[in-house]
């Protein structure tokens, strides 16, 4: 994938991780959570967004830990292809 400047790892919590407001309202705007604060994503089965959900990646640009579902609608996000994210890499 030759725009993405980083091929990041998603590693697994074993909790599930906080979403952080910003987060949670763009989510919910491209219908992939509820009001009741519940996750939908067309296509995903309950016992993987539950996994989805203690998921991270240690971010390369903001150098921290990220929620996956926050790098998921981040706009470096390319795609995650077997474990791996693709980041276009550029400033946040
Ligand atoms: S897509 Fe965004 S959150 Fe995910 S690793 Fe790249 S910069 Fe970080």
């Amino acid at each position: 994938m030759s725009e993405a400047r980083y091929q990041v790892e998603v590693k697994e919590s074993d909790k599930s991780l906080r979403l952080n407001e910003e987060v949670k309202k763009e989510l919910q705007s491209s219908g992939m959570l509820d009001e009741k604060g519940r996750l939908k994503i067309s296509g995903v089965s309950a016992k993987m967004l539950k996994r989805m959900k203690q998921e991270y990646v240690d971010c390369p640009v903001l150098n921290k830990q990220i929620p996956f579902l926050q790098c998921y609608i981040c706009k470096n996000f390319i795609s995650r292809i077997k474990g791996q994210v693709y980041c276009k890499g550029e400033p946040l």
